[in-house]
């Protein structure tokens, strides 16, 4: 689950992670009240769920309470194009207003999760503003990695190599190892699956801050965590996702235009990738679960045919737990209570295939019946091209 910078600023703060001061705002009216309180040179900062606002237009210096709330009424409400929003952008429907700070140099700071040796792993780069992604590509040596030891926290001779590394002198070296110190802390009290700080800054003054704030947590954790359940935000989220997580399915949205429905996530990543090698896309990927009901075949249904982008729909399962029988009767009643004006695509295999069959020939309805998974998606790639 993700949330807004300034809610895990919040978060941060309780940990003991310096940020600076500031408060979120909905309107231009708190906007320019909230400048009033920080002195009126403020950054004004759209919060939406993506990266890269900064260069997007996104991230705005006022040196007074009025220039501050033109900010805002210029931000607020537009739709904010980042390289992680897609083209048509996010509309910002909340402000942080922050005090500015005096910036010596700018750091980057994460924490991930490496799943390969089962441990969060602490990252550090000097080149803060910067992509990781990008540092990792063109210089990874450049990216310093200390290993956290689940239960014990970023050690403060960790957390020392880093800074010195980093090249971190004076007051704002101590500063710099306790704030990340505090930040690893934060990390696995939340269960967050990534805590990002582009950029860490070291201030003029020797202080050490967390001036931007990313961070994404475990949904498997969500469960013993109320508190930050509650910090969801649903206009933030792709609403068709958010439906298929309220009927049990694992739904991801895509640009390509063949929908497709899959039973296993294997199976619906080798459907991805046959459709690719077959020269279609994908529009979405769609794991209606191992033990399916037809209930959520039917869901799973609608949802892939209420996106526009869908001109045709590959339904691909390998009937084990979940038996074909139960899948055809799913696709019938969707099919009958849905107007589908896109061809659809079946390749089916498994338990009860003979039952199923027979219920999608005695349908009536018009399916193309593919014999295996290359045909399959070459036909369902034509038909929607
Ligand atoms: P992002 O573009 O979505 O990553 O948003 P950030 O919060 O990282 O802000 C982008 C950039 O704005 C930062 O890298 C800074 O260079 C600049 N910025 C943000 N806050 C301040 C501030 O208080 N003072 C100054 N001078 N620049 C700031
Ligand atoms: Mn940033």
């Amino acid at each position: 689950m993700k949330i807004h910078e300034y809610q895990a600023k919040d978060i941060l703060r309780r940990y003991n992670v310096p940020t600076p001061r500031g408060t979120v705002a909905f309107a231009v009216d708190e906007a320019r009240a909230a400048a009033e309180e920080l002195g009126g040179k403020v950054v004004v900062k759209a919060q939406i769920h993506a990266g890269g606002r900064g260069k997007g237009g996104g991230v705005k210096l006022a040196h007074g309470v009025e220039e501050a709330a033109a900010k805002a009424q210029a931000i607020l409400g537009m739709p904010l194009v980042t390289p992680q929003t897609g083209p048509a952008g996010k509309i910002v429907k909340r402000l942080l207003i922050e005090e500015q700070m005096p910036i010596a140099r700018e750091i980057y700071l994460g924490v991930v999760l490496d799943r390969a040796i089962a441990k969060p792993v602490f990252m550090a780069s000097a080149e803060g503003g910067m992509e990781i992604e990008e540092v990792a590509a063109e210089n990874p040596d450049a990216i310093l990695k200390e290993t956290i030891e689940p239960g014990r926290g970023l050690r403060p001779y960790q957390a020392r190599r880093i800074a010195y590394a980093l090249g971190i002198e004076g007051d704002a070296f101590d500063a710099a190892v306790q704030a990340m110190t505090a930040l690893a802390n934060a990390y696995e009290a939340t269960d967050a699956s990534l805590v990002e700080i582009n950029p860490f800054v070291i201030t003029h003054d020797g202080h050490a801050v967390a001036l931007d704030a990313k961070m994404d947590f475990d949904d498997n954790a969500m469960f013993r965590h109320a508190d930050l359940a509650e910090l969801r935000d649903l206009d933030e989220e792709e609403p068709l996702e958010t439906e298929a997580i309220d009927h049990g399915l694992n739904y991801i949205k895509l640009d390509g235009n063949v929908g497709c429905i899959v039973n296993g996530a294997g199976l619906a990543m080798a459907t991805m990738d046959i459709i690719q090698y077959a020269g279609g896309m994908p529009a979405n990927f769609l794991d209606v679960g191992g033990g399916a009901s037809k209930d959520q075949i039917r869901n799973g249904f609608r949802i892939i045919l209420s996106d526009p982008n869908v001109k045709a729909v590959l339904i691909n399962i390998f009937g084990g737990i979940l038996k074909v029988d139960v899948l055809a009767e799913g696709v019938v009643a969707a099919a009958t209570e849905l107007n589908i004006e896109v061809p659809i695509v079946l390749r089916l295999e498994g338990t009860n295939i003979e039952r199923g069959r027979q219920i999608l020939n005695d349908s009536g309805l018009d399916f193309t019946v593919a014999g295996d998974m290359k045909e399959a998606a070459e036909k369902v790639v034509a038909l929607a091209a």
